[in-house]
């Protein structure tokens, strides 16, 4: 991913040159992967700017935290000022924040109390997955690497160290001539993708593999499962095995930066028609009509920039 750097970020406090936001060689995370973080888009709607469902998302940085018995030495409310004085910082130029908790310098080891210190940064995200595969689709692989066990790394958490997980299923993936990778869970059955979770269909109903498939719990999943339901669509959470993934009629991606994307093809099998279908579409128009006005914002997840 190219990135064009904003100039301001929030760190420990302040706002910072994007030259002076720096962290120590020697910082427990850059050698042990101790940090918590979260991606958030904003968006344009007719109404001004939003950022989308921030409080839900620094809820889950916090847990993150929790999980891994990080100290966080500020509020959700406080980070959510953080995430929006950045934004403002960069005069609205971009769509997606990084909110990053690590364990900073001071204290050494695998169990010190090293200090959190705590970034926000933001840039430009656009499509994740490349231009027009929201329209298109992707085609996608199954990794040979498997997610880890649920007695091993907590999935549930959000932390850097768990991204190395997903760094070796995308980039096998990209290697391979693929969009993106599917991961298995240590069960044989189906996870979620390197950054995404999965939605298929099948036998008219929405499926989504359940939390207890090593898979981080997505806000954008959590968001087409409510959708899709006040919508009347079916929506079953159940263990899913792989070859589901050629036998559904439709199969998509979803997650904070790859929105919902459809997946034309998995392991050189089409998906369905090999374009995306009536209810893959019928989400995205739930999902973008949040930006766009038309489906109605029903639990405050449009918050003020
Ligand atoms: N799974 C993984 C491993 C992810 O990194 C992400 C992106 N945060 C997701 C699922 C989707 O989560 P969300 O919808 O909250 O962005």
């Amino acid at each position: 991913m190219s990135m064009q750097y904003p100039e301001w970020i929030w760190h420990n406090g302040a706002i910072k040159h994007w030259a002076e936001a720096t962290t120590h060689v020697m910082s427990h995370a850059l050698h042990y992967g101790s940090s918590v973080f979260e991606g958030i888009r904003t968006y344009q709607t007719p109404n001004g700017p939003v950022i989308f469902r921030l409080t839900d998302h620094n809820t889950r940085l916090f847990a993150s935290a929790k999980i891994y018995d990080m100290a966080m030495p500020y509020t959700v409310e406080q980070v959510n000022q953080a995430c929006r004085d950045v934004i403002h910082a960069n005069n609205n130029t971009t769509d997606y924040l990084r909110p990053v908790a690590y364990r900073g310098l001071g204290g050494f080891g695998l169990s010190a109390d090293t200090p959190t210190d705590l970034a926000v940064a933001t840039w430009k995200m656009g499509q994740y997955l490349g231009a027009s595969v929201l329209e298109q689709g992707i085609d996608a692989c199954v990794s040979s690497w498997q997610r880890f066990a649920p007695n091993t790394l907590p999935a549930g958490a959000k932390a850097g160290g768990n991204y190395l997980s997903g760094q070796l299923v995308a980039r096998e993936a990209r290697r391979l001539g693929f969009g993106e990778g599917i991961a298995l869970a240590s069960t044989g059955l189906l996870s979620e993708g390197a950054g995404e979770n999965l939605f298929l269909v099948f036998e008219g109903a929405l499926h989504t593999t359940p939390v207890s498939a090593a898979l981080l719990n997505g806000i954008t999943r959590n968001t087409i499962i409510t959708l899709a339901r006040d919508a009347g669509v079916e929506v079953v959470e159940r263990d899913l095995p792989r070859e589901y993934l050629y036998l559904c009629d439709e199969l998509f991606m979803c997650g904070t930066a790859a929105e919902i994307t459809p997946i034309r093809s998995v392991d050189g099998r089409q998906v369905g028609t090999g374009k995306p279908g009536p209810v893959t579409r019928r989400v995205q128009e739930l999902f973008f009509g949040l930006f766009e006005g038309k489906t109605p914002d029903k639990r405050g997840w449009l918050e003020a920039l």
